[in-house]
């Protein structure tokens, strides 16, 4: 947890401008109570705290996990100033069971949530079609900081979901990601872990998004 929110200081004083906490994206845990692995919800608290402490006045939390980000989503549901785009395998096949296309926000915060369910077997073609969607979202949203949530369980190789994404798509999604923050928010990037259950594919995952940070001029 520490880690994740002295990223997060790092970030707002200036002083980084990207940082990353493979630990970091637990996204299960919800206000009251633990779920799905987690007992606290880093990611909500890194953007409670960016709101609350540094009066940042729009998050976009980007969620690549394949498990939907429901702890954040309902965290921030009727939060306007909480911009959340979550690619995840479809609820109806996957844990948590939560995530879908009408799951927009409410009262003035609508229209601030963005999820994409991906089918089983889904791979690096519908990721990229994703990501589209995903970059005229952060466009609209104009944010301050973004975060993301960069779990590798949607790899090809991991034993609990059932997506298929190559390495290459895995990558693929950090380098727009990155590219957002340099385009919207002169490159405020929080980048966490997440899941990730085949330990040889994740470590490369996220050595990748290492490369990807550490690759800007
Ligand atoms: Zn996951
Ligand atoms: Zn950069």
């Amino acid at each position: 947890m520490g880690s994740t929110l002295l990223g997060l200081d790092k970030i707002m004083r200036g002083e980084a401008l990207h940082a990353f906490n493979p630990m970091g994206g637990l996204h299960h845990a919800r206000r009251r109570s633990a779920g799905g692995f987690c007992v606290y919800n880093y990611a909500a608290i890194a953007i409670a705290k960016a709101l609350e402490d540094y009066g940042v006045e729009r998050v976009l939390y980007i969620d690549i996990d394949a498990h939907h980000g429901d702890g954040v989503l309902y965290g921030f549901y009727e939060d306007p100033r909480v911009y959340i785009a979550d690619i995840h395998e479809s609820g109806r096949y996957l844990y948590p069971g939560t995530g879908f296309r009408e799951e927009i926000g409410s009262g003035e915060a609508r229209g601030t949530k963005l999820n994409i369910p991906l089918n089983p077997g889904d791979g690096d073609e519908e990721l990229r079609e994703a990501l589209d969607e995903v970059r005229s979202f952060a466009r609209k949203a104009n944010p301050d900081i973004i975060l993301l949530q960069c779990g590798a369980d949607g790899l090809f190789s991991d034993p609990l979901t059932h997506l298929r994404y190559s390495h290459d798509g895995h990558r693929l999604a950090v380098q727009v990601v990155h590219e957002l923050a340099h385009e919207l928010c002169q490159g405020r990037l929080l980048v966490m872990g997440g899941g990730g259950y085949n330990r040889r594919d994740t470590a490369v995952a996220w050595v990748n998004a290492i490369r990807v940070m550490i690759s800007c001029k």
